[in-house]
């Protein structure tokens, strides 16, 4: 398996970036670009791994795998919890990048999400764009095009990533993670071509689970109580996912920080070490939060998916639903409303949405009113 297997679905991409690798069409900057789950940053770490493997990502070699790992002397990543990426973190990459390579081939510079970058750090950024050196190459990734800067965007390559089929990622999780057809095609099609959010369905029950008990809401949503308590529930649900995945990586900072202030269990603190704590939980606290965020999202996107099946199945289009396994009840709520109604319902959706991540509305809040909005009338008795 080489590197280039990981890609899904992005063929066209895999084409333009082997060529690449071998000589043809090599620039200083490229924009990685598409939407969540179609591994944009997956792909730019593959590339920076080729450029540096002496086959051109044959994907076993050391240079193959410190690149992927993120541990490679000439590949450095950066990617944040924060909601931007400052500009002291740009001049610590630009720094960087003025340092000829370690090993033979070129230092690879990538931003993962270069959405984040603030106008200050954009602006530093492109002063190194605009002066490369000979042995320098940045990557940057974001959702699209329109999220970086003009005068940036003008100087990089682009490269698009296309949402992969159900078909791509169902056979990639057969090949690859060796997941029983039904079990990978159930994975494909629930995670609407997002591959790690299909890895995870295929792998883990308890993913499964909470996604079962989420597309479980709309035909139960009848009455206000209902719905309040499905906002209230979707909170808490979300939340105790997203603490569970920063616990463990907050314990691990700790662990790090003592470390690195010598601190041992009762033994006495330097007096830098209750600024760095307080510090570092404050990050933290920023963490989970933006954690909290990217789970509800998931969630809205797995709710939305049976309004989307609901009016697929009125509207007699052809080919499978994204919740098969519920058909039954996907036909009730067909049943309940018409499909304008329901695209309204996906509306309030992205509406809670974009209050939650572009508004900073507190998510309890905009749950409920999203919630009540989903309100489908209660079916006659008979
Ligand atoms: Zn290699």
């Amino acid at each position: 398996m080489t590197i280039w297997d990981t890609l899904v679905g992005q063929a066209p991409v895999v084409t333009a970036l082997q060529a690449a690798v071998s000589g043809r069409g090599m620039t200083h900057s490229w924009l990685f670009t598409g939407p969540p789950g179609s591994g944009r940053s997956n792909a730019a770490l593959a590339f920076a791994a080729a450029l540096q493997c002496p086959n051109g990502g044959c994907g076993e070699c050391q240079d193959c795998h410190l690149s992927l790992v993120g541990s490679h002397p000439d590949v450095t990543v950066v990617r944040t919890d924060k909601l931007s990426i400052g500009v002291d973190e740009v001049r610590d990459l630009v720094r960087r990048a003025a340092l000829a390579p370690v090993g033979a081939a070129r230092q690879v510079l990538v931003i993962e999400d270069a959405d984040r970058l603030t106008e200050q750090a954009a602006n530093a950024l492109l002063k190194a764009i605009e002066e490369p050196t000979d042995h320098t190459v940045w990557l940057l990734c974001a959702p699209t095009v329109e999220d970086i800067l003009p005068t940036i965007r003008s100087r990089c390559r682009f490269v698009g990533l296309t949402t992969p089929t159900t078909a791509d990622v169902t056979a990639y999780l057969m090949r690859v993670d060796g997941v029983p057809e039904a079990l990978a095609s159930y994975a494909a099609r629930a995670s609407q071509g997002h591959i790690g959010r299909a890895r995870a369905l295929a792998r883990d029950e308890a993913t499964r689970n909470r996604r079962r008990d989420v597309v479980a809401y709309p035909v139960r949503l009848t009455s206000l109580g209902a719905c309040l308590n499905a906002a209230s529930n979707f909170h808490e649900v979300t939340q105790e996912e997203a603490q569970a995945i920063t616990d463990d990586l907050d314990a691990r900072d700790k662990v790090d920080l003592d470390a690195a202030y010598g601190v041992v269990e009762r033994g006495r603190r330097p007096r830098e070490y209750a600024p760095a704590l307080a510090a570092m939980q404050k990050a933290h606290k920023t963490r989970a939060k933006r954690r909290h965020l990217d789970v509800i999202d998931r969630g809205l996107m797995d709710l939305a998916s049976v309004y989307r099946d609901a009016i697929s199945l009125t509207l007699g289009a052809p080919g499978g639903l994204i919740n098969e396994e519920m058909r039954g009840e996907v036909a009730e709520l067909a049943r309940a409303s018409s499909p304008e109604g329901h695209l309204r319902r996906i509306d309030a959706i992205f509406v809670a949405r974009e209050q939650m991540l572009e508004f900073n509305v507190p998510p309890l809040l905009a749950l409920e009113s999203m919630m009540l909005a989903l309100r489908v009338p209660r079916r006659s008795v008979g």
